[in-house]
């Protein structure tokens, strides 16, 4: 379905794109022609309108032509001679001949003062047409304009109609040629030249270089023309031609190779479009692989911390639309540490992974799993009402764990503490609920493992008591303001001291000493045990050589034994002392040997191999086997305080009491019973064969002058052969 939808929607895009493309070639497109069109268009008009000044010219030239050669023949010292003596013969040769076949002129009048013709002569011929006949009366208006005494030449000059056609007229008073006339005003005489422009303007067209020129009529509507006016101020006709336009010819040749760059334009443009478009896809996807990637672990392919913060974000959001809870279980494994010591990450790995594919078969539809630390997982989804189904799916989860995994050859036995927290209605923040649920992860680590504790607040009190604690604890270790006490230990039957158990102390500064059952658990979860561990030892060592005779025990946590090289900073703390091996006892409890057996015996197989002694303490207060007193090779046995209390509560005890010192008499195991407060005790305990007692009955845990002052005492006693209060 989603597959479709994001089909559909590259389909229209790219049509989106295509139509793009060509909305930007068609409009592009039209701009450039627009554009040129406008070019070819001005193109053409310059072309117009440098041929009509061309024509114009052309046609004043073709008069001023006229003028001047007028003017020659006019203002000419023999016409004045010949024309005015009426020398007939002379006039037909230099005036009347020279009418034919000339380019200047086609027709020559000499007129008199009245307009009549004293000569005519057209194309080297007498003219027969008289001229008022042979002329438009407009041409007399020339001859009025020459006669006129305003004019500084008498001459005058105009286009006119004759019978012929249309032609260039000129009237000129013929003077001598310093302008002087000696005749009187009634006697002048004029010369008129004329040329016609029919038969010329072909020539004309191809000297001014304007193809297609011609003589139209006047009403000619033709664009491209000169009109050609009459003295009398009508239009005599016009001189035409089509237009070349210059433009439109540019326009066709290069509208195809534009049409061809348009296409290429918009074909590029489309590869361009297509191929950033394609590339900005891919770039996507690559970026939604990495943000994908980012969010994912890589050894399970589950979400990762990220990952679920994300998901949680969502799902909350969905939460309060919906009106719904989110319920996030969070777990921790129990025991993987162990996996991955003692077979390597290889194989840790592999669990992690096995694990993951459990959990994937194990959570219901729509849930998100993450793996948010080393063995760490986090399940959540949304539900309405969702207690009942986190407990149920942590129930289900912690049944998955009861059978063992198989990693390659081996065959793997781990745990996991849940915690659950939920977000009611979406109104708590995703890291708030992984808070809520990590707190509640680790009540049920505290509370024995393979559990699972919903999250009350009452938990977040316990924990920031942790958390300040252990931020004072660790200043404490390292201004050493822990202290160490020493409770003696005593022979049952001499009732000698013989021994004594090093407990460390911690006076808060400013605050109440706190009992070492509240501090040593904090040290024990935050790794603060192993310096604290060494600094007891270190302590008990340099107090031990001032007793040479009585032994010393220093109790040991599980943490502490789990370090491979703490074999190795015995040995050095014991050298530097100068303390005999063999004087010191480890005291240790039995939980770690039922966790971790197989390790548990190989550490304290490396303690025994210094030379110092290893007791099972606390013995009676939990699960206790006096198998472990064989299968670990203890050297003694410490009966557990709450043992001991029992004796004085009837028989069944008392029984169990003899039982446990006949077995471990049995196995050769000498026997400490703790705590003895009374001398009853004290009685039934020697009668069971107890070797050494502890208690407040003895002594309290003093510091080590005290122990020294009666250690002190006692031999100052037995120097005196006084034998202290016996129980034999
Ligand atoms: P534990 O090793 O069993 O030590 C004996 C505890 O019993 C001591 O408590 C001691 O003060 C108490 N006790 C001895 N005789 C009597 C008696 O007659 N009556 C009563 N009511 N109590 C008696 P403490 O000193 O509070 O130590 C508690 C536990 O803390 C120890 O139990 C031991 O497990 C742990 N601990 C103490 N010091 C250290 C240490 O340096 N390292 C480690 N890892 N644990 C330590
Ligand atoms: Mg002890
Ligand atoms: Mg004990």
């Amino acid at each position: 379905m989603r597959r479709g939808v994001g089909r559909l929607s590259r389909r229209t895009a790219i049509l989106c794109l295509l139509l793009s493309v060509l909305i930007i070639v068609m409009v592009a497109g039209g701009t450039v022609l627009t554009a040129i069109g406008e070019v070819s268009r001005h193109a053409n008009q310059l072309d117009d309108d440098r041929s009509r000044q061309t024509t114009a010219g052309a046609l004043k030239t073709f008069l001023t032509q006229l003028g001047a050669t007028l003017n020659d023949y006019a203002a000419w010292d023999d016409a004045v001679a010949n024309v005015y003596a009426d020398d007939t013969a002379w006039m037909i040769s230099n005036l009347g001949d020279m009418s034919d076949n000339s380019a200047l002129f086609d027709v020559t009048l000499v007129l008199d003062n009245e307009g009549k013709a004293i000569l005519a002569y057209q194309d080297g011929r007498p003219q027969t047409i008289p001229p008022q006949d042979f002329f438009d009366p407009s041409f007399w208006r020339l001859l009025e304009e020459a006669k006129s005494p305003n004019r500084a030449i008498p001459e005058a000059r105009g286009f006119v109609r004759t019978r012929k056609g249309i032609a260039a007229a000129g009237v000129a008073l013929i003077r001598m040629k310093s302008g002087a006339l000696d005749q009187p005003a009634g006697n002048r005489r004029y010369l008129v030249f004329a040329r016609h422009l029919d038969g010329k303007v072909k020539a004309l067209g191809d000297t001014y270089v304007i193809k297609g020129l011609h003589l139209a009529a006047p009403d000619h509507a033709d664009a491209n023309y000169v009109a050609i006016w009459d003295p009398a101020g009508r239009v005599l006709g016009k001189l035409a031609w089509p237009s070349r336009a210059p433009g439109d010819v540019s326009y066709s040749e290069i509208r195809n190779k534009l049409f061809t760059a348009m296409g290429l334009f918009g074909f590029l443009l489309a590869a361009i479009f297509t191929i950033g478009f394609i590339e900005m896809r891919r770039l996507k996807s690559d970026e939604e692989a990495a943000r994908q990637l980012a969010l994912t672990d890589r050894l399970s392919g589950l979400l990762n911390r990220a990952g679920l913060f994300k998901s949680l974000a969502s799902m909350i959001g969905e939460a309060k639309d919906t009106k719904s809870d989110v319920a996030l279980l969070y777990l921790d494994l129990d025991g993987f540490k162990e996996v991955n010591d003692a077979y390597g990450h290889g194989c840790g790995d592999d669990l992690i992974r096995s694990v993951s594919a459990g959990f994937r078969c194990l959570i219901p539809e729509g849930a998100v799993l993450a793996r948010v630390g080393g063995d760490e997982f986090a399940i959540a989804f949304v539900r309405k009402n969702c207690d009942a189904a986190a407990q149920s799916l942590a129930a289900t989860v912690l049944n998955f764990f009861d059978e063992p995994f198989q990693i390659g050859e081996r065959i793997v036995t781990v745990g996991t503490s849940i915690g659950i927290a939920s977000s009611q209605i979406g109104t708590t923040s995703g890291e708030e609920v992984v808070r809520r649920a990590d707190i509640a992860m680790y009540k049920s680590k505290e509370s024995g493992r393979g559990r699972a504790f919903v999250y009350d607040t009452s938990m977040d009190i316990d924990r920031e008591t942790i958390l300040s604690l252990e931020g004072e604890l660790r200043k404490a270790i390292e201004k050493e303001e822990l202290g160490v006490v020493f409770q003696p230990v005593v022979a049952a039957s001499s009732l000698d001291i013989v021994g004594s158990e090093a407990l460390v102390r911690w006076n808060r500064s400013g605050g109440r000493p706190v009992a070492p059952d509240v501090f040593i658990p904090v040290a024990e979860k935050t790794g603060l045990i192993e310096p604290l561990g060494l600094f007891v030892l270190r302590t008990v060592c340099a107090r031990a050589g001032a007793w040479p005779d009585i032994g010393i025990a220093v109790n040991i946590s599980p943490v502490q034994l789990r370090n491979p090289s703490f074999a190795s900073q015995v040995a050095a703390i014991l050298d530097e002392a100068g303390i005999d091996p063999s004087r010191l006892t480890f005291e240790l409890t039995e939980g770690y040997l039922i966790q971790n057996p197989q390790r548990a015996r190989q550490s304290i197989e490396r303690l025994k191999a210094l030379g110092v002694r290893i007791a099972l303490d606390d013995f009676g207060s939990g699960f206790s086997s006096i198998g472990y007193l064989r299968q670990f090779g203890f050297d003694r046995l410490k009966i557990d305080r709450s043992m001991v209390s029992g004796i004085d509560e009837g028989d069944a005890a008392r029984s169990l009491l003899e039982a446990t010192t006949a077995l471990a008499r049995s196995l050769g195991i000498p026997v400490t019973a703790e705590g003895v407060e009374r001398e009853t005790q004290a009685h039934v305990l020697l009668d069971c064969g107890c070797d050494e007692l502890q208690g407040y009955l003895f002594g309290k845990p003093m510091a080590a002058e005290a122990l020294s002052a009666l250690l002190a005492e006692q031999d100052l006693a037995r120097r005196h052969r006084e034998p202290r209060q016996s129980f034999g």
